[in-house]
């Protein structure tokens, strides 16, 4: 048997067989990560048009015991894939539910928002209403001050459903933001049939301002096309004030990017945040 599995081995590439180990590796500590407290969310500033800070993103990092931080694209797909990201992108909601409810204590801070990514599968799930529903009255976070990013694939998956449960969040306050729009295969008549309260343009389209000309103009008309929807539309990707002017001058005057923010830990967006980012 020794054998047959020395030959066996031989079938496979060598970089092939230490990534199938290395995914293991990584399910295995993907298992453990919640329990020991390793996840950690960053927030990345979101400004209004004025420079004032509306609230954040939040984006989810793991603070893995060896590797260090370990970036979401490195591991959400497998916690797709395994399931796991029902449990990890519950606790995503909860801590920034948490959060929403501490600032509300807060004069200087009761106005932030926060936007959380859903992923295909936790938005799919029969009782996903229930369970943002649970976790607002548990917290004790204003709905109005939640934010939920899908993303077209998703949306589009069963229409009709998925129409019904953002008009139950709807309507306990809840928002919703279709994330990376632009980049989907998605037809137009569908995607006016969510009750979307924002577009937001991905950053593929606003890196190319100023560099191809298609780019721009797919950005303007994402802009047109949420203004006729009557919503409000806001930019990923923000890295040059070139970039936010041409923004503002074609209607989008809500913006997010490195030119105000990295994502950062908690403790330096809320310093940050009281901060003006000037024209
Ligand atoms: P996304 O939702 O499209 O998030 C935007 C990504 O762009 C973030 O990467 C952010 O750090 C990065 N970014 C922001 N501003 C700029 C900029 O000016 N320039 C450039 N080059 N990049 C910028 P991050 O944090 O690595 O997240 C990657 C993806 O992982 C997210 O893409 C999202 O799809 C997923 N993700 C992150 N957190 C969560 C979560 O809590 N739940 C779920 N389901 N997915 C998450
Ligand atoms: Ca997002
Ligand atoms: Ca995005
Ligand atoms: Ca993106």
């Amino acid at each position: 048997a020794k054998t047959a599995g020395r030959n066996a081995v031989r079938f496979f590439d060598p970089r092939m067989q230490a990534a199938v180990t290395a995914r293991a590796a990584m399910e295995n500590d993907l298992r453990k990560a919640l329990a020991e407290d390793q996840f950690r969310l960053y927030y990345q500033v979101q400004v209004g048009q004025g420079g004032q800070a509306i609230g954040a993103e939040v984006l989810i990092r793991w603070q893995h015991p060896e590797r260090g931080l370990v970036m979401p694209g490195e591991f959400i797909p497998l916690a797709e894939e395994t399931g796991q990201i029902l449990a990890i992108g519950l606790w995503v909601l909860r801590t920034a539910c948490l959060q929403l409810r501490h600032w509300e204590d807060d004069p200087a801070r009761a106005h932030l928002q926060l936007a959380v990514n859903v992923s295909a599968r936790q938005f799919r799930q029969g009782d996903f209403v229930d369970q943002v529903f649970a976790v607002l009255n548990e917290t004790g976070a204003r709905a109005d001050r939640l934010k939920l990013e899908l993303t077209e694939s998703m949306a589009l998956d069963n229409v009709q459903q998925t129409i019904t449960k953002m008009n139950a969040l709807r309507a306990l306050g809840v928002g919703f933001s279709m994330d990376d729009f632009g980049t989907g295969q998605s037809s137009l008549s569908y995607l006016t049939r969510l009750p979307l309260d924002q577009l937001k343009i991905d950053q593929s389209f606003v890196r190319n301002i100023g560099i191809q000309e298609t780019d721009a103009l797919i950005v303007q008309t994402i802009i047109g096309m949420a203004q006729s929807l009557g919503i409000d539309v806001i930019a990923e990707g923000v890295e040059t004030t070139a970039q936010r002017e041409f923004l503002a001058q074609h209607g989008c005057s809500l913006w997010q990017g490195y030119l105000f923010s990295r994502p950062v830990p908690l403790e330096n967006f809320e310093q940050l945040m009281a901060q003006r980012y000037a024209a």
